[in-house]
């Protein structure tokens, strides 16, 4: 693992992608999920290693914070769109708690997206902001499969102790259900397992982008080969019809049992 500390020129960044701003405390992402969506980060940083095998740590980042400003009050920032705020190396340098206390007085709308349970140790600083929503992320509930496609994040019983402990906090707290992988993913035994702690629930769809389909497909073959033929069907043009279905039965399943959700699917 290739750890480079690094200078960063600025840390809170304006986005389109939903919310105001985002805050990315690290380059580079030890949990080298395979399906990551972030792997397009590797151009920006020079890295030969592969994705999952270098992090760049913006050592300065809470000092490119400011303080006394009214500027970021009401807007809404995301810490951790293109990696992960919580990954291992955040036990030692606590760049994101570091920025927790600097964000306190400007009392920014937040949400913090995690696949670890390591947030729990800044329940104390997350509870204090006015409006803050801690999101941890969920792929598959089987070790088995679950394991081979995201090596380092802890198993889904400690993600649902974490949010527990953050919603017994007084935390908004959303189980995030993605990827949808079709015929891997129970999202429904997800949701009957955390419903008296999760307030609301997300979901994202397998987005098979030409960087991730190889390992996708490596990953079918070992395991469930009979589905590769479904999945070259859903993703030659016929997504739209699979995940319209898909998301029907969510939404369908969500106002059934009085669940907030949000459905962030995508088509071709
Ligand atoms: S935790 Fe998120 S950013 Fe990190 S490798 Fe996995 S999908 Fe990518």
């Amino acid at each position: 693992m290739e750890i480079k500390e690094v200078k960063a020129k600025t840390i809170i960044t304006k986005t389109k992608l939903g919310g105001d701003y985002v805050i990315n405390p690290y380059t580079g992402c030890q949990h080298g999920c395979k399906y990551c969506y972030a792997k397009f980060m590797k151009r920006f940083t020079g890295h030969k290693e592969p994705w999952g095998d270098f992090v760049d740590v913006k050592i300065n980042a809470a000092d490119l914070i400011p303080e006394d400003t009214d500027k970021y009050r009401d807007k809404y920032i995301l810490i951790g769109s293109v990696t992960d705020p919580y990954q291992p190396i955040e036990s030692k340098y606590e760049l994101t708690r570091k920025i927790l206390e600097k964000l306190l007085p400007l009392q920014p709308h937040l949400s913090i997206l995690t696949k670890s349970d390591l947030i729990v140790r800044d329940i104390d600083l997350i509870k204090q902001f006015k409006d803050c929503t801690v999101a941890i992320s969920l792929s598959m509930l089987d070790e088995r499969f679950r394991r081979q496609l995201e090596p380092v994040p802890p198993e889904a019983g400690r993600k649902f102790k974490a949010l527990k402990k953050l919603h017994d906090s007084g935390i908004t707290t959303v189980l995030f259900i993605s990827p949808i992988f079709p015929g891997f993913t129970e999202w429904k035994e997800m949701v009957k397992e955390t419903k008296s702690f999760v307030d609301e629930y997300w979901f994202e769809n397998l987005n098979l982008y030409p960087s991730i389909a190889g390992e996708v497909y490596k990953f079918l073959k070992k395991n469930k080969p009979e589905l590769a033929e479904e999945y070259r069907e859903i993703y030659s043009g016929h997504e739209e019809g699979y995940w319209h279905g898909v998301e029907d039965d969510i939404r369908g399943f969500c106002l059934e049992n009085n669940l907030e959700c949000q459905v962030y699917f995508h088509y071709k």
